[in-house]
């Protein structure tokens, strides 16, 4: 299979590039959006399978954490591309599982964001805002707002912004600002819109690094922990409740205290801290997040 996405820095317009390529070849993939975001990019929304059991993928909420786009696109191609040849996909039949489900991709909930990250925005008054920024761009995990959208969500928020403070974060930046109030971007509004609309039976974060999967302790849970530590055997990705600090008004938080359905959050790939790793590991990465993401769909079908 020659593969049609391409390998490079994952900014927004490499993502929609690649998005109709993959139309063209495919299909079976439909393209739909969940809104715009503050610059008025559509947010993208992408959905393979016709059946009942929904689940919901959903990455780059961290804008230097692009390469969660990457992979998971990479991903994708390759079920469509199993889906399409009906072989084997590491021993799982694709055309079944998406007879049994429908999986909803958002690959890229903070395009602003990404865009800023990778010098690919031209927005003078954004450009002039954060000028200061400009040599650490790398380490912008914000939306272009300064927001960081996965402390955005209303779920034990006010926490979140006061361990934020007593880490001295307190303003609009690059990473760690929850913002003035629970769901003040439209980043996360959408996010919440369209997570009520659809009711996924699970959803899955993606973020880097650290190779790690989040999810529910025993006590909580005693099903999603125990797939956890299944995914952690067939990965090597260890399986952890979050730290104290870090549990709090993110995505998966929200959707668990919502919806009281499984969810996890996957921190991709092993790379400095705060940095973006480099696209050239997406490959590597992909080669565990596949038996990661299978593994899921074939509990859940
Ligand atoms: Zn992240």
């Amino acid at each position: 299979m020659k593969s049609l996405i391409s390998i490079e820095k994952y900014h927004y317009d490499i993502l929609k590039k690649d998005i109709l390529l993959l139309k063209k070849e495919y299909e079976k993939i439909k393209i739909d959006m969940i809104g715009k975001s503050n610059l008025k990019k559509e947010i993208l929304l992408l959905k393979i399978g016709t059946g009942n059991k929904k689940i919901m993928i959903n990455a780059a909420h961290h804008a230097n954490e692009w390469i969660t786009s990457l992979v998971i696109m990479l991903f994708l191609e390759k079920l469509l591309y199993h889906e399409k040849e009906n072989i084997l996909y590491k021993n799982y039949n694709i055309q079944q599982i998406c007879n049994h489900m429908t999986i909803y991709i958002i690959p890229m909930v903070n395009p602003d964001g990404v865009n800023f990250c990778l010098k690919n925005m031209k927005n003078e008054k954004y450009l002039k805002k954060w000028k200061k920024y400009e040599n650490e761009l790398d380490r912008w995990k914000a939306n272009i707002k300064g927001v960081d959208l996965n402390l955005n969500y209303p779920a034990g928020w006010d926490i979140a912004v006061e361990n934020k403070k007593k880490m001295g974060v307190n303003h609009a930046g690059p990473r760690d600002y929850p913002g003035k109030r629970p769901l003040s971007e439209i980043e996360t509004i959408h996010m919440v819109n369209f997570t009520n609309q659809l009711q996924p039976d699970m959803t899955i974060s993606l973020h880097s690094q650290g190779e790690e999967i989040y999810g529910p302790n025993k006590e909580d849970d005693i099903e999603s922990y125990k797939l956890g530590k299944e995914l952690e055997k067939i990965s090597g990705y260890q399986y952890t409740s979050p730290a104290y600090t870090s549990s709090f008004a993110g995505y998966k938080d929200w959707f668990i205290q919502e919806f009281k359905r499984p969810s996890y959050t996957i921190e991709m790939g092993k790379g400095e801290e705060g940095k973006s790793l480099s696209e050239k590991q997406a490959i590597d990465i992909l080669q565990q997040m596949e038996k990661i993401f299978l593994k899921i769909f074939e509990k859940l079908c």
